[in-house]
């Protein structure tokens, strides 16, 4: 089989004036392999070569990557699905988050804007003996919701968030939001979107599905955002 150019996005802050583009040859069997197996290979040649990955089953949502262009986990990404006429895999770090080296971003204002967003159950009543119950009906609410992993693939491909990422939480922590405002065991639901109704929160969103289109867990949190902006103006009137 034909051998696979990889081009990896380089850059050491201590070593280097600015990042640079590094291309690899690997064996065309990593074809049917998934990208983050690649990487783990040219790491054997390379141990600078820097990344983040953690459980590589698509759960950790460590190894976040833009891969040809496209965001995704290169746990679950097949590098012949990727590979196009030009049999190149180019790896670069998450868009829209500054590099901390090589694949690696700094992800503390991804993870600010999701702790604004209280995502934990908030409930002023009285502690029952058990668990607090839900009815299936209600429990079917979250479905499409709690399955995310944060690993910010919508987030980093959002033109919104580039421009505001100190001010607008971003389609991962508002599908979190919007979580917890479905919840029928959350009592805050109020409180939750008061915080939420200002210019950039959330109407920072204008629609244009990146988000959507990139969630690696078949997630949708533009739709979740639509939701919330309707309960705000519900709210409004
Ligand atoms: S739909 Fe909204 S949150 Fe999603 S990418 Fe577009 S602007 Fe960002
Ligand atoms: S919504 Fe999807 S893309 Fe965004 S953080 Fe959650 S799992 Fe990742």
């Amino acid at each position: 089989m034909e051998p696979i150019t990889v081009r990896l996005f380089r850059y050491h802050p201590e070593q280097d004036d600015k990042p640079w583009s590094q291309d690899v040859e690997v064996d065309g069997s990593f074809r049917c392999r998934m990208v983050l197996d690649v990487l783990e290979h040219l790491k054997t040649l390379d141990t600078t070569l820097t990344f983040r990955r953690s459980c590589r089953e698509g759960v950790c949502g460590s190894d976040g990557l833009n891969i040809n262009g496209r965001n995704n986990l290169g746990c679950i990404t097949r590098v012949e699905d990727m590979l196009g006429k030009k049999n190149l895999l180019e790896i670069r770090p998450l868009p829209g988050m500054p590099v901390i080296r090589d694949l690696v971003v700094d992800q503390t204002l991804f993870f600010e804007q999701y702790k604004r967003i209280q995502p934990w159950l908030i409930n002023d009543s009285p502690r029952p003996a058990t668990e607090r119950l839900q009815s299936p009906e209600d429990r079917a609410k979250l479905d499409g919701l709690y399955e995310c992993i944060l690993c910010a693939c919508c987030t980093s491909a959002c033109p919104s968030w580039w421009w505001n990422p100190e001010k607008y939480i971003g389609p991962s922590g508002l599908l979190q939001a919007y979580r917890f405002l479905q919840d029928s065991r959350d009592t805050a639901t109020a409180e939750r979107l008061e915080k939420l109704e200002d210019p950039f929160s959330v109407f920072r969103c204008r629609g244009i599905g990146n988000c959507t289109a990139y969630c690696p867990k078949g997630l949708n949190p533009m739709k979740a955002i639509g939701r919330i902006k309707a309960m705000l103006l519900r709210e409004e009137t």
